[in-house]
């Protein structure tokens, strides 16, 4: 372990890239660990609308246009899945190859995709099955398919897919949408989109790959619609297990911590949508990068 960091920040999100570029603008020494590419889960959002400033814009081009700009001034950035954090005199972070010292950190992990949780539903990914639509759309040109899930990504990928498919059902448990009025409103446009409410995914069938879904309505009637994709969008879980030993999290694994983005352990603060908080989007998110890096400086300050 030769180098220590000033500030070491785990997830290269719209959150950790944030807090990158205010460690960098206040002269501090920051590397990003990343475990998979940057971005984190807007890469998949195909046309941010609600960004201050930008009245569209791509996920892809905005988490590159940040990278970019972390980079320029300065950020080093490594491609490694962190595996453990250890507090001590120096914040150490362990990834799968190599260990990192710090003197403050930050976790901006994110959240990962909620499955549904059935039977062969893992085995189907890739066959049929698949968590992101932009990635994954393109390969149901003219088929038919299923989106489930009542958030703003179950709705913005019923509405991408609607261009592409020759049919979308979009299935929810609940008969009111808990995504945004307008985009529904785009939706109920569609001629290719059919709503099924009060309904739930109970079964997988296919052969080589998906074939139909069970869907169960709040009765108890089972219906077997035939797709050739189904894409779950029920949400996410945040990615903090591998803290668990040291910060303070929730009962639903979110890391308690408040608006000023300060864990239980001195000199570790989170950011962004692993964060116990009201509103997860994207404005919130590298607002949190700002306010986690402003206080890591503050704390670095008082050393
Ligand atoms: P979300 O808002 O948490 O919605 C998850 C949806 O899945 C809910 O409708 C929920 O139903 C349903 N659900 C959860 N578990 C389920 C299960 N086991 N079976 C069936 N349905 C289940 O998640 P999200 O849509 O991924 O959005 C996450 C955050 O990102 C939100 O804050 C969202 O606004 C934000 N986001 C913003 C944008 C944008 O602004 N452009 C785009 C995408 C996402 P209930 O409603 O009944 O709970």
């Amino acid at each position: 372990m030769e180098n220590v960091y000033d500030i070491l920040i785990v997830g290269a999100g719209p959150a950790g890239l944030t807090a990158a570029i205010y460690g960098r603008r206040a002269a501090k020494s920051v590397l990003v660990l990343e475990a998979a590419s940057y971005g984190g889960q807007i890469i998949n959002t195909p046309d941010i609308e609600n960004y201050p400033v930008e009245a569209h814009i791509s996920g892809f081009d905005f988490a590159t246009r940040l990278y970019e700009q972390a980079k320029g001034l300065g950020a080093e950035v490594r491609f490694e899945r962190v595996t453990e954090i250890r507090d001590g005199e120096v914040k150490t972070v362990v990834t799968r190859r190599h260990t990192y010292a710090g003197r403050t950190l930050i976790l901006a992990t994110g959240s990962e995709n909620r499955k549904l949780g059935l039977d062969n539903e893992d085995a189907l990914v890739g066959r049929g099955v698949s968590y992101c639509a932009t990635c994954d759309g393109a390969f149901y040109r003219g088929k038919t398919v299923a989106v489930v899930g009542g958030g703003n990504t179950a709705l913005e990928d019923a509405l991408y897919l609607a261009d592409l498919a020759g049919q979308v059902y979009l299935i929810h448990r609940r008969d009111a949408f808990r995504g945004e009025e307008s985009t529904v409103a785009r939706l109920r446009e569609r001629s290719n989109v059919t709503f099924v409410y009060n309904s739930v995914v109970t079964a997988l069938h296919a052969g080589e790959r998906l074939e139909s879904v069970d869907v169960t309505d709040r009765s108890g009637a089972v219906t077997n619609l035939p797709v050739d994709g189904l894409f779950v969008a029920v949400g996410r879980v945040p990615e903090n297990q591998s803290f668990a030993a040291l910060i303070r999290l929730d009962e639903a694994g979110y890391v308690a911590a408040g608006e000023d983005c300060r864990t239980n352990v001195p000199g570790i603060f989170t950011a962004g949508d692993n964060r116990v908080k009201s509103v997860r989007q994207l404005v919130t998110a590298t607002a949190d990068g700002a306010v986690a890096a402003t206080e890591a400086v503050r704390y670095l300050g008082s050393l």
